[in-house]
C-alpha cells in the first residue's frame, strides 16, 4: 500500500517523500482513513509503530481542507511526559511544513513564560502535558472552545502517572462535540474505563496484539547476581562492540551509579532521570543520539517518549516493578521495522518480576548465564523467595526519582 492510497493529498505526499517515508506503517494504513473521515479512534499501538504520523497527517489534511478557523486551537494532544510532547510537536512541525499550520508545545518542569509567549501568536495544534495544560486553562491563557480533535497519546502511561484527575478536569473545558483519538500501548481496567467515557462509536485499531512486546525484538534474559550487574553491562557493551545502548534502571540512584561505573570501565555514558533539569536531559539525549556517548542510562519515566532512530540495543539493568513498563522499554528498539535486541539482567530476587512479565506478554523465557558472570548458588539460597512488591505510591515516587514526603504539586512539577 502507498500513502496516496489513503486519500492524502499531494502537498502531504511531497512532504512524506522528502522525509523518506516510502510506505505507510500498519497503524497508518488503518488510522489515516478513519481520522480523515472524522471518526473517533481507539488504537492499541506502541511508540515506534509510526502512530504520531497516523494521527498528525490526517489532522493536517483536515486543516488544509478547512482553513476557516485559522490560529484557533483545533487539535489538542495530551502526552504523559515533556519528552513525548516535544517529539509529537516536532513531528507536527515536520509534517506540516509549508502548510501554514502552527504547533505549540507546553509542558511542566520548564518556565511557563516562553510557552505563554508562543501561544500569544496563535496556533492550531497544542501539544501538552496535563498539569501544564490545566495551569494555562485555569489562568485563562488559552481558549479550547474551538477544539475539534482531542488526542490522548500513551493514555496508559498518563494513568500510571496519576494524571486521571487532571484529564477529567481538562475535559470540562472541551466542547462535547469533538473527535477523540485514544492511543495506548497497553490496556488494563483503568484504561478501559477512561476510553468508555471518552469515545463515541470508535474505529477499533490494533496493529499488534494487545499487551505484546514489539515485533522483531529478540529478548534475552541473563541470570546474574546484583553486585555483578554493572560489570556485566560493561562486558556486554565492550565485547559485542555495541555503539548505542539504552539502559533502564528503576531508580535515579542506580542511574547515576551505573553511568559512573560504566565511565570507569571506559564506556562513555550519560544519565537521565526526573531530578535532572530539562536542559541537562536534552544535552544527555543529544550526546547519545549523535554518538558522543555509547550508553544512555535512564529511569522509565525519563526515557518515555525518547525517539532515537535505529536504536538496536536495550538493556534492562533491573526489571521494572510494573510489568507493562517492560513492554514500553523494549519498544525503544526494533523501531519502524528494524531488528532489535533487548537484554534483561535478572538477579535471583527479581525472578518474580520476570514471572510478571511472562504473564503479561505470554512469553516463556529461558534464562541464560554469561561465562564469568554465573550466579552464585549460595546467594540464591540465602535470598529465598522474598516477594516484596512496593506500593503504587512508592513505585511512582521511585520512577520519578523522588524520595521523602513531597506534596502532590511537587511531584507533578517534576514530570
Ligand atoms: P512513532 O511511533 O510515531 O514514535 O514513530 C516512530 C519512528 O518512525 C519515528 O522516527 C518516525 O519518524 C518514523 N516513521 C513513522 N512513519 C514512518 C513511515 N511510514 N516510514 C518510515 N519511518 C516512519
Amino acid at each position: 500500500m502507498r500513502f496516496s492510497d489513503l486519500g492524502l493529498q499531494t502537498q502531504l505526499l511531497a512532504i512524506l517523500d522528502e522525509l523518506g517515508y516510502q510506505a505507510p506503517t500498519p497503524i497508518q494504513q488503518a488510522a489515516i482513513p478513519e481520522v480523515l473521515a472524522g471518526r473517533d479512534v481507539l488504537a492499541g499501538a506502541q511508540t515506534g509503530t509510526g502512530k504520531t504520523a497516523a494521527f498528525a497527517l490526517p489532522l493536517i489534511q483536515r486543516y488544509l481542507a478547512d482553513e476557516g478557523t485559522s490560529k484557533a486551537i483545533r487539535v489538542l494532544v495530551l502526552t504523559p511526559t515533556r519528552e513525548l510532547a516535544q517529539q509529537v510537536h516536532q513531528s507536527f512541525v515536520a509534517y506540516s511544513q509549508g502548510t501554514g499550520m502552527r504547533s505549540v508545545v507546553a509542558y511542566g518542569g520548564a518556565s511557563i513564560n516562553p510557552q505563554i509567549e508562543a501561544l500569544k501568536h496563535g496556533c492550531e495544534v497544542l501539544v501538552a502535558t496535563p498539569g501544564r495544560l490545566l495551569e494555562l486553562v485555569i489562568k485563562q491563557l488559552i481558549d479550547l472552545s474551538t477544539l475539534q480533535t482531542l488526542v490522548l497519546d500513551e493514555a496508559d502511561r498518563m494513568l500510571d502517572m496519576g494524571f486521571i484527575i487532571d484529564i477529567k478536569r481538562i475535559l470540562r473545558y472541551l466542547p462535547e462535540e469533538r473527535q477523540t483519538l485514544f492511543f495506548s500501548a497497553t490496556f488494563n481496567d483503568e484504561v478501559f474505563a477512561l476510553k468508555n467515557t471518552l469515545l463515541k462509536d470508535p474505529a477499533l485499531i490494533e496493529v499488534a496484539e494487545r499487551n505484546t512486546t514489539a515485533a522483531k525484538v529478540e529478548q534475552r534474559i541473563y541470570e546474574v547476581d546484583s553486585h555483578k550487574k554493572a560489570a556485566l553491562v560493561a562486558y556486554l557493551i565492550g565485547a559485542n562492540n555495541w555503539q548505542q545502548v539504552l539502559i533502564f534502571t528503576r531508580t535515579k540512584q542506580s542511574v547515576d551509579a551505573l553511568a559512573k561505573e560504566l565511565g570507569k570501565d571506559g564506556i562513555t555514558a550519560s544519565a537521565v532521570h526526573g531530578d535532572k533539569a530539562q536542559g541537562a536531559r536534552e544535552r544527555a539525549l543529544e550526546a547519545f543520539k549523535t554518538g558522543q556517548v555509547r550508553a544512555l542510562v535512564a529511569t522509565d519515566v525519563a526515557a518515555r517518549g525518547l525517539d532515537i532512530q535505529q536504536l538496536q540495543y536495550v538493556i534492562n539493568y533491573e526489571l521494572p516493578y510494573n510489568a507493562e513498563d517492560y513492554i514500553h522499554r523494549i519498544g525503544r528498539t526494533g523501531r519502524a521495522g528494524l531488528a532489535g535486541l533487548a537484554v534483561s539482567l535478572v538477579s535471583h530476587k527479581e525472578k518474580y518480576l520476570l514471572e510478571d512479565v511472562e504473564k503479561l506478554t505470554g512469553e516463556h523465557f529461558i534464562p541464560q548465564w554469561v561465562e564469568g558472570f554465573e550466579p552464585n548458588p549460595a546467594a540464591q539460597e540465602s535470598a529465598g523467595n522474598t516477594r516484596r512488591k512496593p506500593s503504587k505510591k512508592s513505585l511512582r515516587a521511585n520512577a520519578l526519582g523522588q524520595t521523602g514526603n513531597k506534596g502532590k504539586a511537587g511531584k507533578r512539577r517534576r514530570r
